[in-house]
């Protein structure tokens, strides 16, 4: 003997006294419990279930076992026989406004696309889904499918259920061919849409409020569309107003002008940073210039040695290689920050000095350590002040090994 879903006839009870009839212990705190009639809905044909309360228990599941009773698993003893059970009606409603709105939708798009309906998942969280063959579809035919849907609900058309045997199924022009046999349930939006489901549904389409399809995406092959309704179409709304509202108050603009001042300072940001490399290659050959020129002589090379405060070792090696150009150079080039040097060296092609030899000469007074070919060399430590100037000193007394 099935529980009797009371759900079906009567989806707006959210709250009703509950016989319980049988309650399983699962050893963690969690209870089973099947009550002789329930309005707690139990998960299936796309619809999560119901949440709520039993007594002073949670509802945290409910479902149908094998033998078609309707669980409900909750969190906490409850003692019988009769409680006050609570249905979380926010949720339920939500459920209530996808579950109908997925069934206009779902006929909308084969009336208007020839698009039938492979799947539908419900939820009222997170826009809820409807999968459809994979095809391109335009801005237009989103248009067509939105001004239908919400025309219906704009009508306030009802949406009656009832039940037919399966020598009445010719009687009832059904979008898909029922899944179940037996006792067929009917969900039938007046004039509009025939389902076979088991679902909870509005009373009326003005019920479902606003219907909007707010993202399409490629998912298995097949088309994905996204919608929201009702309550979450609100949420929805709310939340993408708010980042207009600041993205335009931000940018000192208007919501219908805001498209075309993100594109023009995306635009001037792309220009500024192609001129900020510009300067910075400039900057960098006057650099090698400057440094190529006050260059001292030290035995058989020119030396050149700067301390740049705060200066990354991406920039010391950038302008390192620049100085490699320069005819005879040996450069140091150290970055301090008061407390952490680093320092790069470098040598021209043909000079005789060893840069990896000449970064280990200076380092050894900090006990710092480097890395690098005879070319090109980098490392660092901690050092004081005057250890810098010290180990600066160190490398113009360099002259090979
Ligand atoms: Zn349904």
């Amino acid at each position: 003997m099935e529980t009797q879903a009371a759900y079906w006839a009567e989806p707006l009870i959210w709250e009703f006294e509950a016989r319980i009839v049988q309650k399983t212990s699962l050893g963690n705190g969690q209870f089973e419990l099947i009550l002789e009639r329930s309005y707690f809905y139990p998960t299936g044909g796309g619809q999560p279930h119901d949440t709520g309360i039993l007594g002073e228990a949670r509802v945290v599941d409910v479902f149908r076992n094998e033998d078609g009773m309707i669980v409900h698993r909750v969190e906490g003893d409850v003692s019988g026989p009769l409680v006050t059970a609570r249905i979380d009606g926010s949720r339920r409603l939500g459920h209530m406004q996808h579950h109908s709105a997925q069934h206009i939708v779902s006929r909308a798009l084969e009336q208007r696309l020839g698009l039938e309906t492979l799947s539908a998942k419900i939820s009222a969280d997170s826009p809820s889904t409807i999968d459809v063959p994979d095809v391109e579809l335009s801005g237009a035919d989103m248009g067509q499918v939105e001004g239908l849907v919400n025309q219906l609900v704009f009508e306030n058309r009802p949406i009656k259920t009832y039940f037919i045997t399966v020598d009445q199924l010719d009687t009832v022009p059904l979008r898909r061919p029922p899944k179940v046999s037996g006792q067929i349930r009917v969900v039938e939006v007046a004039e509009f849409d025939y389902s076979a489901c088991g679902g909870t549904h509005c009373l009326t389409t003005g019920m479902i409020g606003l219907i909007k399809i707010v993202k399409t995406e490629r998912k298995n092959k097949k088309l994905r569309l996204h919608f929201v309704a009702g309550q979450q179409a609100l949420t929805f709304f709310q939340h993408d107003h708010e980042v207009v509202t600041g993205l335009c108050h931000h940018l000192s603009t208007r919501p219908g002008e805001l498209v075309r001042v993100v594109s023009r300072q995306t635009e001037q940001l792309a220009a500024a940073q192609r001129e900020i490399i510009s300067l910075r290659t400039d900057l960098l050959s006057f650099e090698t210039q400057q440094l190529s020129t006050q260059a001292e002589p030290g035995g058989s090379v020119r030396l050149a040695t700067k301390l740049y405060p705060n200066r990354t070792i991406g920039e010391l090696r950038e302008l390192a290689k620049q100085l490699q150009t320069q005819d005879n150079l040996v450069a140091v080039l150290a970055g301090y920050d008061g407390q952490k040097l680093t320092i790069v060296t470098s040598c021209a092609v043909g000079s005789a000095i060893n840069a990896r030899e000449l970064l280990d000469h200076c380092l050894a007074g900090i006990g710092g350590r480097g890395s690098g070919d005879d070319r090109l060399a980098q490392g660092g430590g901690n050092a004081t002040p005057e250890q810098v100037e010290q180990l600066l000193a160190r490398a113009r007394t360099f002259s090979g090994s």
